[in-house]
């Protein structure tokens, strides 16, 4: 299309100018002429006039449209000038307010040069308010919606926001690039967009209040208004949900209680150092720390106690690292730390021992001066293995090394523990195999009344008949079945066992007591009162003939139920003996407050008469508080004569017999009738 041409003031073409004029002011449609340079109505025609709401061409003429014009339009209609100078036209959709009353229309638009050889707008009105209500309605919801809308040309630089948009982006001159605060995820929109004409993505932006995620679409496409390429951009703001997602993340990423990386956490953690570690030949270190006896801390003081010293052994532990090491919590009380570039293995013996250090010191907890000590092993990348998986076995494995040896130490891993470690659990499946092909047996040791010389009772002693090994001491495995769980099924397979051997002893005109051990571990744990209870219901052995041997380990848990648990057992008519007695914790309240029969006196005392003192206190405290005193492990004549001397009850040994097979008990019965 060519350029219509009106000059108002030049003479030499009035003519021209009056016989457009007069074509242009005859036409019923409104027509007018804007320049764009000062946002202002040239000229327009009657009817444009009264589309205006002006009296006169004058007064239209004053009116600044500047006034009220937003940035985005101003720019738009440079953008129009722009073009055509290019000869385009346009049609658009248009909405005018003239004071202030909503006219909708749809324009053509197109150049027009006026005077100083300037481009101006000619607006041809095509339609007025037929603007069917959906389009109306779609340019409402694009003014009120809270998603913000926007349109950058191709160089980034923007040409449109909607409301929304405006008010995120503030006063500031916008560009897509910065709106970006990182730069690269910028570029890998651009790359995205290029590729594949859209993108979809998070990304954080800057925006009038500062840094906010969005989740941003980009298409690229003609712009409507110009036909040129742009990049059509909403932004709806997730920064709540990100803040959740990043709290989330913390959570699965993090052990809530300390704060420290939890163990998912730590494995990604040593799986990347391990791969720099290969890399640039670093030595990395792996602490596996474990409390000494935490669980009696839980046990009497509560669990909150309990988590307050957990928080603050993580806090010590966290202070005796390099801020580029790690230290993480598996749960319960087990921490491990990563000690990454370690200048030589010994090195991590340094970071072990300022551990230890540290938590050596009384934490102060709920009026509580609580002391505690950990149990340290230790492997090293490479020389104890090269995966998480192999490291983590073996700072474990030299752990319970530390453990063994009395805790409040480290140990470094050596191969030698592994064979350890195998054997343990090749005797933690024996052992579970054992179970269900019911390979133990019991052997009865007789308790003898030193006054009288006569057999009262006999001690279950449980043996494991193993299919290669043979007979197998309760020493080679009730410790692994104690920390396996596995000794509650042992001790009820005992139980019901005893229970029946002392029935058929009665049978046999023997009606002696039998005892059996209970583990502390199982004690109070599960049912054991139920379970007694069956036992001798079904075989029908009298209460008042089954003796429960516990150790003082027992009053370690929490007093209230384990006093409600003795008690219970008491009142169906059972004996209570502590075993081992001498050997264990010091705090002998318990015996006053606790309904004990007996006191047996733990061999080592008897084995050692040399050194009688402790004996002595041991037998003088049974009298004061009115127990039955048994001695065990009682090999010679001498001791019985001593023990005899001192008024001590009943007697257990080699002396008088070993333990035996049931029915070499019932010889022995026979023998001493
Ligand atoms: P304990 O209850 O103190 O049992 C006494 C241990 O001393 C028995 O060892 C017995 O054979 C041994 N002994 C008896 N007289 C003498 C002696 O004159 N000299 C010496 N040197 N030793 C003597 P055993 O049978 O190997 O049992 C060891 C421990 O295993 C028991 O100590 C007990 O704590 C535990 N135990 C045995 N049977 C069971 C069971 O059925 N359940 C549980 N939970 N533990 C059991
Ligand atoms: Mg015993
Ligand atoms: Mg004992």
């Amino acid at each position: 299309m060519r350029h219509q041409r009106i000059r108002m003031t030049d003479n030499s073409s009035i003519n021209h100018h009056h016989y457009l004029a007069s074509v242009l002011e005859s036409l019923a449609i409104p027509v007018w002429i804007f320049d764009i340079d000062h946002s202002r109505v040239y000229w327009a025609n009657p009817s444009a006039l009264g589309l205006w709401n002006a009296n006169s061409l004058d007064e239209l003429r004053q009116r600044d449209m500047a006034s009220d014009m937003s940035p985005s339009v101003r720019q738009r209609l440079r953008q129009y000038q722009e073009d055509f100078r290019h000869a385009k036209t346009f049609v658009e959709p248009w909405t005018l307010y003239p004071k202030g009353q909503p006219r909708n229309l749809d324009c053509q638009f197109s150049g027009i040069k006026i005077e100083g050889d300037r481009i101006a707008m000619l607006c041809q009105v095509l339609e007025i308010d037929k603007r069917n209500p959906e389009t109306l309605r779609g340019l409402q919801a694009l003014l009120l919606t809270s998603v913000m809308v926007s349109l950058y040309n191709e160089n980034g630089e923007i040409v449109y926001a909607n409301p929304a948009a405006r008010s995120m982006l503030g006063d500031d001159e916008h560009s897509l690039q910065v709106h970006f605060v990182d730069q690269q995820s910028y570029l890998q929109m651009r790359e995205i967009v290029s590729e594949l004409g859209e993108y979809r993505g998070e990304a954080e932006v800057y925006t009038s209040a500062g840094k906010v995620w969005h989740e941003v679409n980009v298409q690229y496409g003609p712009d409507a208004v110009t036909g040129k390429n742009a990049y059509l951009v909403n932004e709806t703001n997730i920064s709540e949900r990100r803040i959740a997602q990043e709290h989330a993340n913390r959570l699965a990423y993090h052990d809530p209680l300390t704060d420290l990386p939890n163990r998912a956490n730590l494995t990604d953690k040593l799986e990347q150092e391990l791969k720099l570690a290969r890399r640039y030949n670093h030595i990395v270190g792996l602490l596996f720390l474990d409390l000494d006896r935490f669980k009696s801390i839980n046990d009497t003081l509560g669990h909150s106690t309990g988590d307050q010293l957990l928080i603050q052994v993580a806090r010590e532990i966290e202070s005796a690292i390099y801020e580029t090491d790690l230290a993480a919590r598996l749960g319960g009380d087990e921490f491990v730390c990563i000690l990454r570039e370690l200048p030589n293995a010994d090195a991590a013996a340094i970071t072990a021992g300022k551990i230890i250090d540290k938590i050596a010191k009384p934490f102060r907890i709920a009026q509580h001066n609580l002391y505690i000590s950990p149990s340290i092993g230790i492997s090293v990348y490479p020389q104890n293995g090269k995966t998480v998986t192999e490291l983590m076995q073996h700072a474990d494995i030299a752990m319970y090394q530390a453990k063994a040896r009395g805790g409040n130490e480290f140990v470094f891993f050596d191969s030698k523990m592994n064979t350890q470690a195998k054997a343990r659990l090749a005797l933690e499946s024996d052992l579970r195999s054992a179970i269900q092909r019911k390979e133990f047996i019991l052997h009865y040791q007789p308790q003898v009344d030193i006054a009288s010389n006569q057999i009262v009772g006999v001690e279950a002693l449980v043996r494991w008949q193993h299919p290669q090994r043979g007979l197998l001491s309760p020493v080679e495995f009730i410790e692994v079945a104690e920390e396996t769980g596995m000794i509650s099924e042992i001790d009820n397979w005992v139980l019901r066992e005893a229970v029946e051997q002392q029935v058929s002893w009665r049978q046999a005109g023997y009606s002696i007591k039998v005892a059996i051990n209970v583990s502390a571990r199982q004690f109070g744990t599960d049912n054991l009162h139920e379970r007694i209870q069956s036992a001798l219901s079904d075989s029908g052995c009298g209460a008042d003939k089954l003796e429960l041997e516990i150790t003082e380990s027992v009053f370690m848990g929490s007093e209230q139920s384990v006093l409600q648990l003795l008690e219970d057992l008491c009142e169906m008519g059972l004996t209570l003996s502590i075993d081992d007695f001498g050997t264990g914790y010091s705090n002998l309240a318990y015996l006053q407050n606790f309904p004990i029969s007996n006191l047996k006196i733990d061999q080592s005392f008897v084995h050692n008469m040399e050194t009688p003192a402790i004996l002595e206190l041991i037998i003088s405290l049974g009298k004061l508080l009115n127990v039955k005193l048994i001695a065990e492990g009682v090999e010679s004549k001498k001791q019985l004569d001593w023990l005899s001397k001192r008024g001590c009850d009943e007697y257990q040994g080699y002396f008088y017999s070993k333990p035996l097979a049931a029915d070499a008990v019932l010889a022995l019965l026979s023998d001493c009738r």
